[in-house]
């Protein structure tokens, strides 16, 4: 699953190309006042669109964290680790897909591709574990129709 991990790894962040193109508007003549809203407000939508204009000329997947406002904590790293879902888009099919940012944690920076959580009765016994699985047959839902290397494809079992 490297190969799988690795084009994982590798995968844009919408919001990091969204502050890219910002800091690009930023900088350039005639560039906008960040002190006026509503410039501000200008200037955030079209980085945005040329954000996204990008990934579909480069005909890369990219992913947005959902619910940014929730952290969870690796028992393994300690990294605090941002969002309750990866949702991956493919800007060719338009396909997107919802994945637990816990599961892509646990592959992305420990090449795990499952994990154990604890379930508790009421009294707080413990009463056995839930094994959550990464949904590769969703991934490769999500990235067909995309160029992806050979290694890649026979991590996604085609
Ligand atoms: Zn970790």
């Amino acid at each position: 699953m490297e190969a799988l991990r690795a084009y994982l790894q590798a995968m844009p962040q919408l919001s990091d190309r969204l502050l890219e193109q910002l800091s690009v508007a930023m900088d350039s003549e005639g560039g906008f006042d960040y002190n006026n809203a509503e410039e501000m407000r200008a200037a955030y939508a079209d980085a945005q669109q040329l954000a996204l204009s990008r990934v579909i000329e480069e005909k890369t997947p990219y992913y947005a964290v959902t619910y940014p406002q929730v952290f969870y904590k690796c028992q393994t790293c300690a990294a605090e680790v941002r969002g309750a879902y990866y949702e991956i888009s493919n800007p060719i099919t338009m396909k997107r897909g919802l994945f637990r940012v816990r599961l892509m944690h646990e592959f992305l920076a420990h090449g795990a591709t499952f994990y154990r959580e604890p379930i508790l009765n009421v009294s707080e016994t413990l009463i056995g574990y839930d094994e959550h699985h990464l949904d590769v047959r969703k991934l490769t839902t999500v990235l067909a129709g995309l160029a992806l290397p050979e290694a890649v494809r026979e991590d996604l079992g085609q």
